[in-house]
């Protein structure tokens, strides 16, 4: 079973109502409502993405609902990208982005 990530429901991916591909990951959908909430969602964060890398920024995407299911990897993946060069840390402990 996988979670409908848009309304939280437990879905058989063999019966699912819809299903998007995005960065590599399949999410499933009880009903073709929560897919197309989902997508347009995606579209909605690839064009503010698309803007910031405009002005040089580099954004990170953190998903609420990876955070809640794993804790410890989402803070792997924002301590792989503080690895990066798109963040660092002040010596007195404070973040600062710079582009
Ligand atoms: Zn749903």
């Amino acid at each position: 079973m996988e979670r409908d990530v848009v309304c939280g429901m437990q879905v058989d991916p063999a019966k699912a109502a819809g299903k998007s591909e995005y960065n590599g990951k399949t999410y499933y959908f009880c009903s073709p409502i929560c897919k197309k909430k989902f997508d347009a969602n995606v579209n909605r964060d690839l064009k503010k993405i698309n803007a910031l890398k405009d002005i040089g920024w580099t954004p990170l995407t953190i998903w609420e609902c990876d955070i809640l299911s794993d804790q410890m990897g989402s803070i792997e993946h924002i301590r792989r990208a503080l690895e990066r060069d798109t963040m660092t840390i002040s010596k007195h402990g404070s973040s600062s982005f710079s582009p």
